[in-house]
């Protein structure tokens, strides 16, 4: 099926077309740089930022599409066979301006519409590599990003993804973005912090390893926790200016990144080990980090286990992941939803699609 996703649940205004697991545009406008003096996404910055996007990424995305399928213009909206949409989890705000056009197009032409969650649609961005092969199950995902740490069972994109932990307090991105603003680094700080590593020792300093103490395993054995690695980072700096020493920045960043590396990878590759399952699949922004990418690799391979990683434009928020998963929803024979869905901010990942309509 030919399928248009849109995805507005953060900064990035994502519009996507895909046939099945072919991509045919991939358009992503992010209003990152209008948040960066807050040091933070504000979310009614966001909203009325996806509201001018969205009409010019459309036009954009049926641009992209029609030239790749060799038409002699934009793709014509009525060739859509349905519309797919983010309906959460996300901020409120931003979340419902997607929601709002994805209905109103869908109405418009009469296209069934589709409302998905969206870390299952990080999942799905795996199938439109190509390359890799399809999907096998079951797998382990592990996304991570600026509002998400989740560690994910997944057994079937469509119907069964199971939540293993998740995170108890920041976010991994947004912990590199709190110890960048420590640090006196620029927000986004994932980039900045990869940045100022890469001429440190990474065991200058020994940073607690949130929630990964035996006694915490027991309990927490798959959720994550970040922020006191932050105050610990904090304090750390804080101690030497009081000493009056100068702070070894590129040792701390390294330092700081290799703790966030270790939790997750350690977590992912325990989960593999205690379900029995071979495969890891790694999603989400902070999948930029080169360093969580190798260490990830090293030790997956050692504990016999494939790694999966969707190039970096699927891997950060995007539409074309929503179109996917939508186009897998159809393919195994789901039927649309209702138009009784709304934005919704926390809903669970277990919630593959939200409104799904019974009628036959
Ligand atoms: P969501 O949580 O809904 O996916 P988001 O917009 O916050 O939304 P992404 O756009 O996927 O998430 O990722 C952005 C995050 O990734 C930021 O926190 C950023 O600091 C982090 N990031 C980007 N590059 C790197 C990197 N090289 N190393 C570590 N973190 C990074
Ligand atoms: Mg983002
Ligand atoms: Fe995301």
């Amino acid at each position: 099926p030919l399928v248009l996703g849109i995805e507005s649940s953060c900064d990035e205004t994502g519009i996507g077309i895909v046939r099945g697991r072919t991509l045919l545009s991939n358009t992503i406008a992010s209003s990152m740089e209008q948040h960066a003096r807050y040091g933070g996404v504000i979310p009614e910055v966001a909203a009325r930022a996806h509201l001018e996007a969205l009409q010019p990424s459309i036009e954009a995305a049926l641009a992209e599409a029609g030239a790749n399928l060799g038409l002699p213009g934009p793709l014509p909206l009525a060739d859509l066979d349905a519309v797919a949409v983010t309906s959460g989890p996300g901020l409120a705000g931003a979340l419902m301006v997607g929601v709002g056009a994805a209905k109103a197009l869908a109405v418009s032409l009469g296209k069934p519409l589709y409302a998905v969650n969206h870390l299952v649609g990080h999942i799905a961005a795996d199938i439109l590599d190509a390359q890799a092969g399809p999907l096998e199950y079951p797998t382990v995902a592990l996304l991570v990003s600026g509002g998400h740490t989740s560690l994910l069972l997944v057994r079937d994109l469509t119907t069964d993804v199971e939540l293993l932990g998740e995170t108890m307090d920041d976010a991994a991105g947004e912990a590199f973005d709190k110890v960048a603003r420590i640090l006196g680094l620029p927000y986004p700080g994932g980039p900045e912090i990869d940045r100022a590593a890469a001429s440190g020792d990474p065991t200058a300093v020994r940073f607690p390893r949130g929630l990964s103490r035996a006694s915490d395993m027991a309990e927490h054995r798959y959720d994550f926790s970040f922020s006191g690695l932050k105050t610990a980072v904090a304090r750390w700096i804080e101690q030497h200016e009081a000493a009056g020493e100068p702070v070894p920045v590129a040792d701390v960043a390294a330092s700081f990144r290799e703790a966030v590396v270790d939790v997750l990878v350690t977590k992912a590759l325990d989960a593999c080990a205690r379900h029995d399952v071979p495969r890891l699949l790694l999603g989400g922004g902070v999948i930029a980090n080169r360093r969580l990418r190798d260490v990830a690799l090293a030790r997956a391979e050692q504990a016999g286990v494939t790694v999966r990683i969707p190039r970096l434009s699927l891997c950060t928020d995007n539409g074309a992941m929503i179109a996917a998963l939508a186009a897998q929803l159809i393919a195994s024979g789901r039927e649309p939803s209702t138009l009784a869905f709304g934005a919704d901010s926390t809903l669970p990942v277990t919630q593959i699609q939200v409104a799904e309509s019974t009628a036959a």
